[in-house]
């Protein structure tokens, strides 16, 4: 079997264009303009890079967006300042706090400091409970990236055995209760796999939609999935670096195996990847329409 690849990239795009229609609509009709503010804290230049690209997305889609870039040694008490303003500020639908903070800072205390309504990320309690009990405020943005992924394919979701591997907070474990809700684009029966699973092969060879979070290269290989499955790989790993010094990546799954059992399969990079601050800036309108009464 030759598999399909599901492309992130495009799918992405597409969801973008989307938004940027609806966006123009919401200035036009009613002169609501969402608003994303990113907090960096600390000089990390992965972070640097992903606040950079979540900003020139956010104007690139017509969002009105602010940046903060505080130092190492931001004190909590000076950040948790920030976000009270932040809290109160109108023109601001979502507040991110790009994480991992420097160490000395209480990422738990800051992250539940955020007003949940403009929790774009989705890690506060508050919508981590909601998803939980089937509703959902804010979704986070990487398993919402899945979901749009395995729908936009076309992949049937509904009554599939999924097979999750890796229990994270920010991806295993609410991919898995996203996709167990009594919901469209889920109702499927779940399992969740670790480093504690006793036989990762039995599970993962019954998977219909095998979704992957390991974070460590060829976790699951060609022997461990059956014929036709889709294959959501979600792994980022450095494995190298070129000659002109670029980071070689591969995701967490063995590409070459699976994909010759796989129906359909995302590639790293250009799979997960791109969804994720795509989804950032749909739950930035989600928040701009309901702080303007347009939506519940
Ligand atoms: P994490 O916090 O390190 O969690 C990894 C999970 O996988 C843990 O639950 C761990 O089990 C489990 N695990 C590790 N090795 C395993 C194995 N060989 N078999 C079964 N389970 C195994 O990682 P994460 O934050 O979820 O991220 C996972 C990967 O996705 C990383 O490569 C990360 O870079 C990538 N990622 C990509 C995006 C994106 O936008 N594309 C976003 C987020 C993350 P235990 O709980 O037992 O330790």
């Amino acid at each position: 079997m030759t598999a399909q690849l599901i492309k992130g990239a495009e799918v992405a795009a597409q969801i973008r264009e989307e938004l940027k229609k609806e966006i123009a609509d919401l200035k036009a009709k009613h002169n609501v303009v969402p608003g994303l503010v990113t907090v960096l804290v600390g000089a990390d230049p992965a972070s640097q890079v992903y606040v950079g690209q979540k900003e020139k997305t956010s104007k690139e889609l017509g969002i009105y967006s602010e940046r903060y870039d505080l130092p190492a040694d931001t004190s909590q008490a000076d950040l948790l300042k920030l976000i009270d303003k932040l809290n109160k500020d109108p023109k601001i639908n979502g507040i991110l706090v790009q994480l991992p903070l420097p160490k000395g800072l209480n990422e738990e205390e800051v992250l539940i400091a955020i007003d949940p309504k403009k929790d774009v990320d989705g890690f506060h309690p508050v919508n981590v409970g909601k998803l939980m009990i089937g509703e959902p405020d804010y979704l986070p943005c990487t398993p919402a990236g899945i979901q749009q992924l395995l729908i936009r394919s076309g992949t049937q979701i509904e009554g599939a055995e999924v097979v999750v591997v890796g229990r994270s907070n920010i991806v295993g474990k609410p991919i898995a209760n996203m996709l167990l809700q009594k919901a469209e684009g889920a109702n499927a029966t779940v399992t969740i796999c670790h480093t504690r699973t006793k036989d990762i092969a039995f599970h993962t060879k019954r998977a219909d939609i095998l979704i992957v979070a390991a974070g460590k290269p060829k976790a699951v290989t060609g022997d461990m999935v059956k014929e036709g499955v889709v294959v959501i790989d979600v792994g980022v790993n450095q494995i190298g670096t070129t000659a002109e010094g670029k980071r070689i990546l591969a995701g967490d799954v063995d590409f070459d195996t699976v994909s010759e059992k796989a129906k359909a399969i995302t590639p790293v990079p250009g799979g997960v990847g791109p969804m994720t601050i795509t989804m950032l800036m749909m739950n930035t309108v989600r928040a701009a329409k309901v702080a303007a009464g347009l939506t519940e």
